[in-house]
């Protein structure tokens, strides 16, 4: 890797995560940042994610996820990437790891769509759910910033290895990044297991609660 394409990965905190993959999949030279359109209200940033061709990924998908919920949520929780089922509907966490999101959000009082709003790092499907490659989290991370400025939540929720490292700019795993209070732009970002993850491991599911119950005592407390 050149010194100058290590210092762009690095002012965009995405080092630790090429670092990782060196290697992989991920082809060096594809690596770009192109230019975002205008968007600067809700509408126009949606109808740019659907319409967006800034990956590969745009020719193997069915449908752009943008994300879903209130535009002025208190909540927002990052996940990953759509799955099959998100691709097909548009929507994000409409499949079996939805089911577990949505009874995560009722155990502390919260429904989908208020004061909540769900999005992922990836706006479209890799295939065969593949973990997402490090120049498409590059090209589509400038819609979640939008996203984040527009909504400027009060709290983010990180669901998972590729939500928190790349919104940290770190490589540490989730189990050390989860049970405290991180910043994201100067947000209160709280770490916990995806819910795919806990589907495989439901022994871990107290420590989501406590993630979830930190989570919520930072929102109403805030330290
Ligand atoms: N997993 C994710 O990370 N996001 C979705 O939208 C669905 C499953």
């Amino acid at each position: 890797m050149t010194l100058a394409r290590e210092h762009r990965l690095e002012a965009m905190g995405l080092l630790p995560i090429w670092r990782r993959r060196e290697g992989g999949p991920v082809a060096a030279d594809a690596v770009s940042t192109p230019a975002l359109g205008q968007a600067d209200d809700w509408a126009a940033l949606e109808a740019e994610i659907r319409a967006c061709t800034r990956c590969p990924l745009h020719a193997t998908r069915h449908s752009a996820v943008p994300g879903s919920g209130d535009p002025q949520a208190d909540w927002l929780i990052v996940g990953e990437a759509p799955g099959a089922e998100e691709d097909r509907q548009g929507e994000p966490f409409v499949g079996q790891a939805g089911h577990l999101l949505n009874a995560m959000l009722a155990a502390i009082g919260l429904k989908r769509g208020e004061k909540v709003y769900i999005a992922n790092i990836l706006k479209s499907r890799p295939p065969a759910n593949r973990d997402p490659a490090l120049d498409e989290i590059i090209a589509c991370l400038p819609y979640l910033e939008r996203q984040i400025a527009l909504i400027q939540p009060r709290i983010i929720l990180a669901l998972g290895r590729f939500a928190a490292q790349t919104l940290l700019g770190t490589d540490t795993p989730v189990g050390r990044l989860r049970g405290q209070v991180h910043a994201y732009k100067g947000i209160p970002l709280v770490v916990t297991y995806h819910p795919a993850y806990l589907l495989r491991t439901p022994a871990d599911k107290g420590r989501a609660w406590a993630d979830l119950l930190l989570a919520r005592r930072q929102l109403k407390d805030p330290q």
